[in-house]
């Protein structure tokens, strides 16, 4: 082992998810799935082979050094879609490329329509409205002179999708909001309609759309979080599991994440541990070290905080967690030897741990922590 800690991923769970989430989706809706932020922390170099594995073959990403590796990456026939940042010098690429994109300014779609004519090449390009979220997006008092635009360069521009993003549909608090962007969005794609513009994919909803507006699935859906085993809330879960009656969590993580014991050592009673005194034993203790710490995406927010798995036991992190260095309690564990597997996220035994129960965060911090594991850090499918 070169690094201190590897990421596995399961196919089989990514697999089941798929299916769960496609039946959602319903016969004809199209599944994007997101692979933005280094597919969501699980590394897209390793994650997009077993994602085509499973007859994905819509990817989206956020920017044009995404959407090249991906592009570098897969093996298949597929279709690439940027949802965001483009720097005018790469429209070329994308163009090229028939790598679609978002655009969401009349000056983007200018500068589009102007490269286009320079590659001899239509762009396929998916316009994005403002429905009420207030981010991005096409305005009402800009529709016409869009109109205008799409119409005349209708061999510059292809449109590939109207879209729209959903303003936080894994929160109830949020619901009025969201039946409201819903209904903006449908009166916009009627207006399309009226003007004789037709998009090839309408798209709204992301995986809380897919999972609590069901209406704003239209043809397409931009599936991220969920796809990789996440609820995007503890409330989406709560209300799926009741309907399904309690039964299992049909939702499966993909990643582990594992490191091993690097040093065991006996530490008498009264003494501090790690740095400072944020730890104190109180009996005659056996500490276990593992080499990872916030500089490898295991954060000091875990310190005298966070559980592991150690031969198949929930063990405590103690002390803070260093840059490059965890103490574990493993009094009360037998059998540790150096050189043996530690759990940071999945199973072991009969034990779990979810990136949830990292800490006392809430799931909402799924996005975040998956996002910072470290790019370093080797990812491999499970066997
Ligand atoms: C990230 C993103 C998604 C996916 O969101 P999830 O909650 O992870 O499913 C969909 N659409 C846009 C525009 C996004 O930026």
């Amino acid at each position: 082992m070169l690094h201190s800690s590897y990421i596995e991923l399961n196919k089989e769970s990514l697999n089941n998810n798929i299916r769960f989430l496609r039946k959602k989706l319903g016969g004809s809706a199209k599944y994007s799935m997101v692979v933005k932020a280094n597919a969501y922390g699980h590394g897209i170099e390793e994650l997009l082979p077993l994602v085509e594995d499973c007859g994905v073959n819509h990817y989206s990403v956020f920017s044009v050094a995404e959407a090249m590796r991906a592009y570098e990456i897969k093996k298949h026939a597929c279709e690439l879609m940027i949802m965001g940042f483009i720097d005018d010098d790469y429209l070329e690429w994308a163009i090229e490329k028939d790598v679609s994109f978002f655009v969401f300014t009349p000056e983007r779609l200018r500068k589009v329509i102007d490269v286009s004519k320079k590659t001899s090449k239509p762009a396929k390009i998916h316009i994005e409205l403002e429905t009420g979220m207030y981010r991005t997006g096409f305005c009402e008092d800009q529709l016409d002179e869009l109109s205008v635009l799409l119409k005349k360069h209708s061999s510059e521009l292809l449109l590939e999708g109207i879209c729209s993003h959903m303003a936080g549909a894994e929160s109830i608090v949020n619901y009025k909001r969201m039946l409201e962007q819903i209904e903006t969005f449908n009166k916009l794609c009627l207006w399309f309609h009226g003007e004789g513009l037709q998009p090839r994919y309408r798209h709204l909803a992301c995986s809380a759309g897919v999972l609590n507006y069901p209406d704003s699935i239209m043809d397409m859906a931009r599936i991220g979080i969920s796809s990789y085993g996440f609820w995007p809330s503890d409330e989406t879960k709560m209300m799926h599991l009741k309907e399904e009656g309690f039964d299992e969590d049909p939702l499966k993580r993909v990643l582990s994440w594992k490191s091993l014991i690097m040093s065991v050592t006996n530490v008498p009673r009264g003494k501090y541990v790690s740095y400072g005194k944020s730890f104190r034993t109180n009996r005659k203790s056996k500490i276990a070290t593992v080499p990872v710490g916030y500089g490898y995406g295991f954060s000091r927010t875990l310190s005298n905080n966070g559980h592991v798995l150690v031969d198949g036991k929930r063990v405590r992190v103690i002390g803070s967690v260093n840059m490059n260095m965890a103490v574990l309690d493993v009094t009360d564990v037998e059998n540790v030897n150096v050189g043996d597997c530690v759990v940071l996220i999945g199973e072991q035994g009969d034990e779990s741990i979810s990136v949830e129960s990292f800490s006392d965060m809430n799931n909402s911090m799924n996005y975040e922590l998956l996002t910072r594991l470290p790019r370093h850090i080797p990812r491999r499918e499970a066997l």
